[in-house]
């Protein structure tokens, strides 16, 4: 019977050989210097990985250099993780030293090893979305600069994942990270009659509202503000839904989000600052208060501790307090659809004049 050529290869047909050698049998990793983790086999054979910081958004040029150091020091293979980390598997010691040599020479920082800040996932943003409130990419640039220090330490309480996401709808890893930027939208859509009726087909406009916020109206449809969360998702299916509004649109901060089930279970990360200017270039307001939440946990942390750790443990009102983040009714839940997160008691006061 013929095969479907349709879907990823076999993954295990791309790993190295010394991998496929050793698959399941592997005794240790550790680090051994900032940026190189070395594998252990029960065979007794080790692997070095050399991690290296890349940006999300590389030339062609940029990837063939970076294959080129592959085929030179790791025989063709290397990996690229969730981070937008590139990891070189080196199966000879003696090449991690050339292999840094090169990577430096190529401005290719190597780092992100054990508890330190990881390189920045994010989503294209302006580059390439049409629902983007912000140019995710730039404010990952800013971001690095700002923090790029502890990319190479190992010292800080528990690593730190930061993400940037231009809208709600979240690409990249925003949801499950320790800080996350979310670019927003903050009024309804304009409906454009003209373009809704010419370009869309009504009845998928109306079940792509989440909320169902969206009712046909003579030929075309009409929004019920009060239930529209500015999501964009029926502009995503009819360009008659403008959603952008550079006036209104800006940024929020959510934190203590993680994916790992180490030491205590998977967290969703949650609104930490509703709204920041959006102000490219480099987005000072965002940058400040991200460092200053980076510094209260970094003081505040005890070993092992993500971010949503530390918050457990201090409470969020004292996590307010120690940030100096003003406490507003934007942060109460609710969202009356979501069972597990709708806050139903008064756990904690609320006044618009403190
Ligand atoms: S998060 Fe929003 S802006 Fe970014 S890629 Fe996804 S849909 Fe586009
Ligand atoms: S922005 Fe989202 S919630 Fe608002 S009308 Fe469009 S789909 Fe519905």
């Amino acid at each position: 019977m013929a095969k479907a050529n349709i879907g990823p290869m076999n993954y295990q047909l791309m790993l190295p050989p010394i991998i496929q050698r050793n698959y399941g049998k592997w005794k240790s990793h550790r680090i051994i210097d900032t940026g190189v983790i070395e594998h252990v086999s029960e065979s007794g054979e080790c692997l070095y990985t050399v991690r290296a910081g890349a940006a999300k958004i590389i030339s062609v040029h940029g990837v063939r250099d970076i294959c080129d150091l592959a085929d030179k020091f790791c025989d063709g293979h290397l990996k690229f993780t969730s981070r937008t980390n590139i990891e070189f598997l080196v199966a000879q010691k003696e090449k991690i030293a050339p292999l840094k040599a090169e990577l430096k020479r190529m401005g290719l920082p190597v780092g992100g090893t054990g508890y330190s800040f990881k390189t920045i996932i994010h989503c294209p943003g302006w580059l390439h979305c049409h629902t983007a409130v912000t140019d995710s990419p730039g404010i990952a640039k800013a971001l690095h600069d700002a923090l790029y220090e502890y990319f190479f330490r190992d010292d800080l309480p528990a690593k730190l994942k930061i993400a940037v996401a231009g809208c709600l709808n979240m690409c990249g890893a925003i949801h499950c990270s320790d800080i996350a930027v979310i670019g927003m939208h903050r009024r309804p859509p304009t409906v454009n009659d003209d373009i809704v009726t010419k370009s869309c087909e009504i009845p998928t406009l109306v079940a792509s509202c989440p909320t169902a916020a969206i009712r046909p109206k003579g030929k075309s449809v009409e929004i019920n503000p009060d239930r529209c969360m500015y999501c964009g998702n029926c502009f995503t299916v009819c360009p008659g839904m403008d959603i952008h509004d550079p006036e209104h649109d800006g940024l929020s901060i959510w934190v203590g989000g993680k994916a790992t089930n180490a030491r205590t279970p998977p967290a969703f990360s949650r609104l930490a600052i509703p709204y920041l200017p959006n102000n490219p270039p480099r987005w000072p307001e965002t940058i400040e208060a991200t460092t200053n939440i980076v510094h209260a946990w970094l003081k505040g942390a005890k070993q092992g501790e993500r971010m949503g750790d530390w918050i457990e443990r201090i409470g969020w009102e004292r996590f307010f307090e120690l940030t100096g983040i003003p406490f507003t009714n934007k942060h109460i839940d609710d969202f009356i659809f979501s069972v597990p997160t709708f806050r139903t008691t008064t756990q904690f006061h609320y006044t618009d004049n403190p």
